[in-house]
Formats: C-alpha cells, structure tokens, sequence
C-alpha cells in the first residue's frame, strides 16, 4: 500500500533537526504536517495573550518553512484522538509521525492515540528532538531513577557521548493541498480565537523558526562572549538581555537543542579557552536537559504533595500578597519590576526569575512555590512543564537547592549590577524620578523628595507590604522547621547537591 503519512507538530515546530518529519516524508506519496489546536490547554494551564502571539507567529512561520519544501501546514481544533480518527479516515493514512514528549499530559494524550492508530492499522513513529538525548537512556544509564544532581546528570551523559548530530531540512515532501485549504486548515490570527491583540505587550522575540535560527546566529557570532559566558555574572536588570533569549524558541521547539550545542561545539573547538558546565552556554542545555530527565520520571513533579522530591512545607495561603506580587505592588521596586516586566514582554533574566521567586516563597511573602509556578505559566513566552516546576522547587528550597537560609535581597541585589536604578524607572515609570539615593527603597525618601518626583509613597505607589529585615529570619526559622520535620527516608533533602553555581 502506498506510504500516506501525518506529521503531528506538537512542540518541535521546525522544519530544521526534525527526525520524525523526515520519517513522514520519506517514500510518501502524500504528507500531511498538521498543529492540533487542543482545548485541554487554555483549559488546564494559564496561557497569556503573549504566548499565544508567539504560538500562532511560529505555526505561521512554519507554514512559510514548509511551503518553502513543497508543503502547507494544516490547522484542525479538538481533542487530538478524535481530530486524528477523523483525519486517519478522510486522507487514508497509513504512518503517523511525532516527536516524543515527556510531560504527563503529553504522555496520556500520546498513548490514547497509538492504541486508536494500532485499531486504525496506522504504524506510528516517534522520534527524540526536544532534548539533546533520550531521556529514558538517560534514567536507564543512572540504573532506572533519575540522576538527582547536575553533577551526576554530566557523568550519565559522558557515558552516552555526544548527543545525536542534527538531521537535515527534508527535501522529498510531497503535500496535496485541496481547494478547501483557506477555510478549512488556514492559521487562525488572535481574533478568530476569541484574543484581542490590544491586549498583547510590546513584541521583542517574534515567534518562529526563522527568527530562532536568525538569533541563534546573531549570539553565535559572538564567539568572545560565547567562551567567557558565565551564566552567574550575567545582569538580570540590564535594559538589553545579558543572556541568549533562545528559551521561548526552545520551549516551543522553533530552535533544536542539538543544533544549538553543535554551533557551541563548533566555537568551542576553534577557542580552546572557554567557559565550562554548569555556567558556560552548553552548561545551561545541560541544565534543561537535567530538569527534562527529572522531570520525566518523577510522580507529581509540578506540586508538592505526594512528590517524592519535593519538601513538605506548611505554605501560608495569601490571596493579597500573591496579587500584589503578580501585579507588581509590593512596594519593593526591584520586585515589581520584574514582574511588570514579565507581564508585559513575557521573559525576564534567570536571576530576575530567583529574586521574585525566593521573595514569594522561603525569602519574603512564604506563599507556596505552586501559585509562583502559575504565574510564571501565564505570562512567559518559554513557560515550559518540567523547566519552570524545576526551578521553583529549587528556588524555594523544596528541592535540588537545600540553602534555605541564603535568601536574596529584595533590595540590595538588583543594586548590584544596575546602582542607579535605571530598569525599576522603565519598568516602573511611577518612580521614573526618584532619586537614585531613593529607588531601591523610595519609602525611606522625605515627603519633600518624594513630591518632588511626582511620586508619594503609600499612595502613588505601595508603602512595602512586608518589612524584610524583620521577616527574614522568621521565615528561616520557618524553613529550619520544615526540615527538621522532614520525614527520615524522604528522596528530597540532605545527600543531594548543596549551593550549585548556575
Ligand atoms: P540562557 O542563559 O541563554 O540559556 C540558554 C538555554 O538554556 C535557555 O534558553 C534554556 O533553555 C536553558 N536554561 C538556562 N537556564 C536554565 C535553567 N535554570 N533551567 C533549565 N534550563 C535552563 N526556563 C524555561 O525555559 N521555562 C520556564 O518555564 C522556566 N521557569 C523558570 C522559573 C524559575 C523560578 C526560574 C528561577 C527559572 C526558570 N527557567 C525557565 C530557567 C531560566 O531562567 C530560563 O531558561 C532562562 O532565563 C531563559 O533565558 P535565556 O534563553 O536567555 O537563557
């Protein structure tokens, strides 16, 4: 029988380092790229307006790759079981084709499919692409459970060798295109999908493969800033990213990993001086690849009851601290800073994302890493299942970070790397003419200054909602208890890794 094949995009929206998009293509006398728009995510998860731009930009994207390969890309809506026995019928497939996921949702979603293709006589094929490796292999090597540190992540890895070389752009697509296209598969805009693009922000990374490839490019031509990357010493408050801004093509699979880390092998091996893991560039996919793995295996990975790595802590429930934390009015500048940062771009820097996270939890307003996470999910471009639980756990000193007592200042920190305070007057205009003496801590300011720069503290903008000195040492205090009540044999905790740099 002749070879009618569906690639399902799902993530891995390129057409670049695709394997399962090649097994679509080869030998088929008609391939099918489709996007399912599946409801089960606006429904279970918080996708803001900025995100979904990003999304409909890269599957346009995609559309102008894949015609540039004899192909279209088709849209459909609905769950995708039901979408596939419909379209399996109606185009007479025989193989159907996708990119391995490892998130729990994507898992049951993936097997509910295979057993409708087995009953359809579909043969399936799943390739790995989003990860440098395969996960399993991964866990596998470790001797079945997931390697629970960075550093032992790396000794699993240099057992495996170097990650798969990336594939090439198919070139043997064959796409029929019936004439009912434009009504029916076209790329839905923002509006059709019931969005108001005036809510959206400012759009500074442009969704899609090319622009991926076009950025990746840029920071790779920077080969002195490649080799001396130290991921540490970056600035989380500079008014021009210090950092790549590849996650949100990463997360969406705009960019390949692997491509990625072989453009950094390549620099790497014309400049023998250079950076290493955890802080280089390679360092930081390594990262991913280690929450990825962790992520993969572990039960409940996104909460902390019944997750057998994660610390039990008494959280407070604090409706009015969230709020004022996620809409930027806490009264500390530097935090609602980046938040309103975040809510209006949807990326802010790595450390920007520990200030605010260490503040809503162990640091500051002790509300639990779980509503954090869910902020984070709404507003980033790059809001990714496994990286964002990951990290909050480590943030909040749940797991993987067990130095609960180093806490970031809410004001001290950000002074650092930005004294004059010119990123709190961008991203909180209100203080744009505060003294520089104030900006950190405009409550501190005499009502004479505070008049003066058209901005009175309590009523302009919030009187701080916590005092941090004094909170500090009793949500330590707090901390040291939960651990102490950690039950004897938990997975999370003591042997783990201690203050890795990052
Ligand atoms: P670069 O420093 O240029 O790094 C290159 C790539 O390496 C990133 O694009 C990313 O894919 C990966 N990477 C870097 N740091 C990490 C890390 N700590 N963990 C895992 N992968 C990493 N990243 C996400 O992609 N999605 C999330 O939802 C997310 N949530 C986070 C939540 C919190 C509380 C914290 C502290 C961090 C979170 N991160 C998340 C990790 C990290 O902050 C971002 O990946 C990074 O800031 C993205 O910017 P960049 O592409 O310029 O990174």
């Amino acid at each position: 029988m002749a070879k009618r094949s569906i690639h399902w995009f799902r993530k891995g929206l390129r057409i670049h380092d695709n394997p399962s998009l090649i097994a679509a293509c080869e030998n088929a006398e008609d391939m099918k790229p489709i996007f399912i728009l599946d409801p089960w995510f606006p429904k279970n998860g918080n996708v803001g307006i900025n995100r979904w731009r990003f999304l409909l930009q890269s599957l346009q994207d995609l559309d102008t790759n894949l015609k540039k390969i004899n192909s279209r890309l088709f849209i459909v809506q609905g769950k995708p079981v039901d979408v596939l026995a419909d379209l399996f019928k109606k185009w007479n497939i025989t193989t159907l084709t996708y990119e391995v996921d490892t998130e729990p949702y994507a898992k049951l979603r993936d097997a509910e499919v295979d057993n409708l293709a087995r009953e359809c006589g579909v043969e399936v094929i799943k390739c790995v692409s989003h990860t440098l490796y395969d996960t399993k292999r991964i866990v596998e090597k470790n001797g079945g459970s997931a390697p629970l540190t960075y550093k032992r992540l790396q000794t699993v890895v240099s057992m495996l060798g170097s990650p798969p070389k990336p594939v090439p752009i198919p070139s043997n697509c064959k796409t029929s295109v019936s004439k009912d296209y434009d009504q029916k598969y076209a790329i839905p805009t923002l509006e059709d999908l019931g969005k108001d693009a005036k809510d959206c922000g400012p759009c500074l990374f442009p969704g899609g493969e090319t622009e991926a490839l076009i950025r990746l490019d840029r920071m790779m031509k920077k080969t002195n800033w490649v080799c001396t990357f130290e991921k540490p010493k970056t600035e989380p408050n500079s008014l021009e990213p210090s950092t790549t801004v590849l996650s949100p093509y990463l997360k969406f699979g705009c960019l390949s990993p692997r491509t990625m880390y072989y453009r950094l092998v390549d620099i790497y091996k014309q400049n023998k001086k250079h950076t290493a893991p955890p802080v280089s560039l390679e360092g930081q996919l390594l990262w991913r690849e280690f929450f990825y793995t962790v992520g993969s295996v572990t039960p409940n990975f996104d909460q902390m009851v019944d997750n057998p790595i994660c610390i039990q802590i008494p959280w407070d429930t604090n409706v009015e601290f969230l709020e004022a934390w996620k809409q930027g009015k806490t009264g500390f500048p530097f935090i609602d800073a980046i938040m309103n940062q975040l809510r209006q771009e949807g990326w802010i820097h790595h450390l920007a994302r520990h200030s605010v996270a260490c503040f809503l939890t162990r640091g500051d307003l002790y509300v639990s890493w779980e509503e954090g996470k869910k902020v984070f999910e709404e507003y980033l471009l790059d809001a990714d299942w496994s990286l964002n639980a990951a990290n909050w756990m480590w943030l909040s000193a749940s797991s993987f970070f067990f130095q609960y007592f180093r806490v970031y200042s809410p004001i001290a920190f950000g002074k650092k790397t930005d004294k004059d305070g010119n990123y709190i007057r961008k991203y909180v205009p209100v203080l744009k003419h505060m003294p520089t003496q104030y900006i950190y801590e405009p409550w501190t300011a005499p009502l004479k200054v505070q008049e003066k720069a058209g901005c009175i503290v309590g009523s302009d903008y919030p009187k701080p909602i916590v005092e941090h000195d004094k909170i500090r040492p009793i949500n330590i205090q707090r901390m040291a208890t939960a651990y102490k009540n950690r039950p004897a044999k938990s997975d999370s905790g003591k042997s783990q890794g201690k203050g890795q740099k990052r």
